[in-house]
This record gives structure tokens, C-alpha cells and sequence, in this order.
């Protein structure tokens, strides 16, 4: 490697010409403490960023092998560098206070994570160093180089911030960010141990600032969670304590009450429960099992050979639901495609709000089952599936419900939430189902069948892309592929815009190399995902060894769910 003085010279030497000039400093220098990698050079002002890497070896303080061992603790260790580092960007260089000069001119960003504490490329921790993946705007003037400005920043400003953060945080705050992760990965132990599929602790604030805000609601008056005395456990900590909430165990449950009393934010808790949440969130110690999937309506999406005959048959023309295929699906089939795609893979728990179901869907009462036949209405409704999902295939269900009372009969647990505050109404609930018979009949029909896997065809991907591998991610939910888009918008459990990203360049993986090779959807997406347990999330990034972009791991579901709203995408 060169040392940083001689990138200081180049730069100084470059001030001035033009833009294009900046893409002699790729490269890697050494400097007092660090290396610089200049991955990629931005082609002009308004481009995206350029791409660098900056190496801290050795650390002031080494870390301590126990904080990389486990995965999780990993993950939490260098999700809490992430954020260190963007807090010391957002000191050094206050939003309004850049250099003043053309597009992304004199930017420094770190890909530093939300509310989710996810694996991701931002950082990458090893004993005696650190790798910090960042982006910065090259200095420009109109489009000519500002090389004093460019030496500054990149020889001085940037290294200091990134030395600053990892010499400068609190031991204590690590340590605590590090036991909030042991503690989780407890709970979900435990879970998985009693039998449960949800937990969440009393005193977590469940609200969110807004509907387009993941922070915790501060204002006015919060309702911290109780739980109900007959659902609360108290869960064995690493540390010998003990934490104490509402275990949501297998099985049927539903959350009733009246509107607006919290249902819904209960449930979207619980949702997002999937991932952990830093310490402050509020929701850090909801925690669900890993593989629940949040299952809606989605109607206008594409649906490729699904079998949905579990829930809808005899379609109108005899169109055929064995391999169901639609362009436009309806509120009642997408819902069903969404369940036997989860299905699929592997989902131990659905998780249904009526407010984004369909009502057809959902329910089938006595008077509708008088006047429509069973003969001439496709759907089994989902009530008459619940049980036999968790008794016959160990697939529990959290489902939202505040207009029909018929899911009683079906329920092993009612929860009613009421003022904000959940009440254990499961006695009362089983009463006044023995009392008010629903007088509905169980609409059965087959036996469900769990679905079996699928092949999707690799010129899947073709169609779209084309040979030059045309895909990009835009924003939290949409991906590019070719000119087609993936419409991802109601997949509600993605929780970060980088993850999107990874799931982009995940696509590429599959289409090219798995599904060649004639690997299943399930076993293609398991294959990846322990692939990247083994080595690392680099190794889904085109650019392994520079900067491989800004990733964070989704899970299996929301990858699967991508495959399955390709619009051009074709199964065997
Ligand atoms: P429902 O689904 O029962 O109609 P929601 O869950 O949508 O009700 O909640 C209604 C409103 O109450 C939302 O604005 C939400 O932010 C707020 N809210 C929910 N839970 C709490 C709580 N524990 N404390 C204070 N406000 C809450
Ligand atoms: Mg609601």
C-alpha cells in the first residue's frame, strides 16, 4: 500500500482539473493507525457516492472474544459500532453544515441501522480490528476537483471520525447493548423450549411515534404493557434475573376489543418481535418466534402456481386452484397464496389483523352459509382451517379480530384489549360460545395438504433483467429488475431499506446459480442463508473484498416473498 501522504499529494496535484481526474485515487493507503481503501470513485458530482473502506488496526482496546463468538452477539456488537459511527458523523458534520460545494460534494454517510438490530455490512469486527464500510461525496466545485478539500476530508477528517468512534465509546453502553441481546436470545430460547410463540414484557411501550415512524410514542399518556396475571411468566436471564410478561403460548389466539383500544399495535409489535430492537425501543424484550409471517390481502398481486385448494376451489370456468396462477388476485386469493407461501417455508406461526384481511376471507357466517351454498362459494374460510393448521400441522395463529365472535369455537386463547391494557377473556369467550351457538357448519371439505416445494425456472430472471443483470433496489419496498418491478409493499415485516438491497443482490444469486442448478425455492434460499452464517453477509455483494454495499440480512421470508411477487417469475 501507499502511504496517505501520497494520496494527500495526488490530490493536491489533481485540485482543480476535472472531475474525472478523482478516479486516480482509487486505491488503498496506509496512515498512522488505519488504511484507507478507495474502492469506487463516483463518476461525477450527482452521482451516487463514492465507496470506501476504512481499515482501524490495532484498536486501542481489542475487544473481548467472548463478543464475537455467538452470532447474535456479533451481530449486536457490530450494529453498536454502526451507530457509534454515525453519531460521530452527525457531531463532525452537522446535516445543514457540509462543504458547500456541487451534489453529494463533501458527504460522509454510514449505512447506520433503525430501531432493528440486523446483521449488516456497515461494519465488520474482528479481535484487533475493525473494517468501517462508508460512502463520501468527493469534493466538487462545479465539475472540478476541490483537492485541498478532498486531502482533508479523506486523509484527516474521515479517518479521525471512524479512530474517534471506536477509541471513544462507553465500555458500560456496549456491554449493556451486548446483554439486551443475550437476554433476547434467552427469551427466544425459551420460547422455543415452553412452547410459545410470542412474549412480550411488562412495562414495553408498544405505540410507535407514528404510522411512518418506528420510534417508541412519547407524547401524551402511554399505556406501558401488563400482562394479563393467567398469561404471565417470568423468563430465567443469563445474568440470574428474571423478566416478566405475557407468553402467547402455541396455538389459536385472538386479539379482540374494541377499535382503537390497541389491538392492531399489539399485533404489530409482535410482528416486528421477529427481529431484535436496541435497548430504548420499547419493544426490545417483544419477542416472537422467528419464522412468524404477518399474512394479508394483497390484491392485484401476481400469484405463480401456488396451490391454494386448502382455501379456494371451483373457481367460476373451472380455473384451476391446484397450481394457481393469476396476474390480478383478488383479496381472498392473495391472502391464500400469502398462507401457503409462508407455508412453504416453514412458518411455525400467521399472524392476521382484520383491518388488512379480507372479510370473505375470514369468516363465513350461518345466514351467508343459507343463502350462498357451499357449491357455489370457492372459499373455506380460514375459520375453518385455524385448528387444523395447529393441530394436524403445528402452524399456530395470533389473529386480530374484532368483528366475529364465530372464531371462539376455534380459539384455545382470547385476549381483549381493552383501554390499551390486554384482559385473559379465553373463560367468558368459551362460555358464550356454548351458549350463542354460531349454528355455522364447518366447511372442511379435503383435508389440507401442506404445499410442496417449488422450482422456479432461472429465465425467470431473464425476462426481466436481460443479460446485463439490470436489478436495483428502490427505497424500503420496491425492486427493479430490468423494467419490471417487484412491488414489495405489503410485506410488512421488511423492516429496513438495506435489507431490500441485500434481497436484491440475493435475487441475482438464486436466478443465476441455484435455480440452474435445479434447486427447490426453500432449499435454495436455506443453502444462501447458511451460506452467509458460515462466511459473512460480503458474500452476497457482486463486490466481495471492496465495499460490498449497504446490506442488512432479511429473513428467508421476505426473500421468498420477493421470488414470489417477481411478475415475470415461472415454476416448473
Ligand atoms: P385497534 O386496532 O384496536 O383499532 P390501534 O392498535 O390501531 O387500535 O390503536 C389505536 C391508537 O392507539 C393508535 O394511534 C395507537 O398508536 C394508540 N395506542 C396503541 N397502544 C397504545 C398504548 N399502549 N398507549 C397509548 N396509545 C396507544
Ligand atoms: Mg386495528
Amino acid at each position: 500500500n501507499l502511504k496517505v501522504e501520497r494520496l494527500e499529494r495526488k490530490l493536491q496535484a489533481i485540485d482543480g482539473k476535472g472531475y474525472k481526474a478523482y478516479k486516480e485515487i482509487q486505491g488503498s493507503y496506509d496512515g498512522k493507525g488505519f488504511t484507507l481503501h478507495i474502492d469506487y470513485v463516483q463518476g461525477d458530482p450527482f452521482a451516487s457516492p463514492s465507496r470506501i473502506r476504512v481499515v482501524v488496526n490495532p484498536l486501542s482496546k481489542p475487544f473481548k472474544a467472548e463478543w464475537l463468538e455467538a452470532a447474535w452477539r456479533r451481530t449486536a456488537l457490530e450494529d453498536f459500532l454502526a451507530r457509534e459511527v454515525g453519531q460521530a458523523i452527525r457531531t463532525k458534520q452537522p446535516a445543514a453544515k457540509r462543504d458547500g460545494g456541487t451534489g453529494s460534494s463533501g458527504l460522509i454517510w454510514i449505512d447506520a441501522p433503525g430501531q432493528e438490530v440486523l446483521m449488516r455490512t456497515a461494519v465488520v469486527a474482528r479481535l484487533e480490528q475493525v473494517e468501517v464500510r462508508l460512502s463520501v461525496g468527493l469534493p466538487a466545485a462545479g465539475r472540478r476537483i476541490l483537492g485541498k478539500q478532498a486531502a482533508g476530508l479523506l486523509c484527516r477528517v474521515v479517518p479521525d471520525i471512524v479512530l474517534q468512534a471506536m477509541s471513544g465509546f462507553s465500555w458500560e453502553v456496549l456491554q449493556e447493548h451486548l446483554r439486551t441481546a443475550d437476554r433476547q436470545q434467552a427469551i427466544r430460547e425459551y420460547l422455543k423450549r415452553e412452547r410459545c410463540v410470542a412474549f412480550v414484557a411488562n412495562g414495553a411501550i408498544l405505540p410507535r411515534e407514528s404510522g411512518v415512524s418506528n420510534r417508541p410514542l412519547s407524547r401524551g399518556n402511554v399505556v406501558p404493557f401488563q400482562a394479563p396475571p393467567s398469561m404471565e411468566r417470568s423468563i430465567p436471564l443469563p445474568d440470574g434475573t428474571t423478566i416478566t410478561g405475557m407468553a402467547v403460548p402455541e396455538g389459536v389466539t385472538l386479539i379482540v376489543g374494541g377499535g382503537y383500544h390497541g389491538k392492531s399495535t399489539l399485533l404489530q409489535a409482535i410482528e416486528r418481535g421477529v427481529y431484535n430492537h436496541l435497548p430504548g425501543d420499547g419493544r426490545e424484550y417483544v419477542i416472537t418466534d422467528e419464522s412468524a409471517c404477518k399474512i394479508r390481502a394483497e390484491d392485484g398481486r401476481r400469484v405463480e402456481k401456488v396451490d391454494i385448494t386448502p382455501f379456494i376451489s371451483n373457481l367460476p370456468f373451472g380455473k384451476d386452484t391446484n397450481r394457481f396462477t393469476t396476474e390480478d388476485a383478488s383479496g381472498s386469493t392473495s391472502q391464500a397464496a400469502n398462507i401457503m407461501e409462508a407455508l412453504e417455508m416453514k412458518t411455525r406461526c400467521l399472524l392476521i389483523d382484520e383491518d388488512t384481511s379480507a372479510t370473505n376471507f375470514l369468516v363465513r357466517d350461518a345466514r351467508m352459509q343459507r343463502l350462498v351454498g357451499k357449491e357455489k362459494e370457492p372459499i373455506t374460510p380460514f375459520i375453518d382451517r385455524v385448528r387444523e393448521l395447529y393441530d394436524r400441522h403445528g402452524v399456530s395463529t395470533i389473529i386480530v379480530l374484532g368483528g366475529s365472535g364465530d372464531y371462539f369455537d376455534a380459539a384455545d386463547r382470547v385476549i381483549m384489549m381493552d383501554e390499551y391494557s390486554p384482559r385473559d377473556v379465553t373463560e367468558e369467550a368459551l362460555a358464550i360460545a356454548r351458549e350463542l351457538d354460531s349454528r355455522r357448519q364447518m366447511e372442511r371439505g379435503e383435508g389440507f395438504t401442506a404445499p410442496t416445494e417449488r422450482y422456479p425456472l432461472p429465465d425467470s430472471f431473464d425476462a426481466a433483467a436481460g443479460k446485463k443483470e439490470k436489478i436495483s433496489a428502490k427505497g424500503l419496498s420496491a425492486i427493479l429488475i430490468g423494467r419490471s418491478q417487484v412491488d414489495l409493499s405489503n410485506v410488512e415485516q421488511l423492516a429496513d431499506p438495506s435489507q431490500t438491497r441485500a434481497i436484491a443482490d440475493m435475487l441475482r444469486i438464486l436466478f443465476r446459480r441455484s435455480f440452474s442448478k435445479g434447486e427447490g425455492l426453500r432449499e435454495a434460499i436455506d443453502r444462501l442463508y447458511e451460506q452467509v452464517a458460515g462466511e459473512g453477509l460480503d458474500v452476497i455483494s457482486p463486490f466481495r473484498g471492496q465495499h460490498p454495499g449497504d446490506l442488512a440480512l432479511p429473513r428467508k421470508h421476505e426473500l421468498a416473498a420477493a421470488v414470489n411477487r417477481m411478475r415475470t417469475l415461472r415454476v416448473k
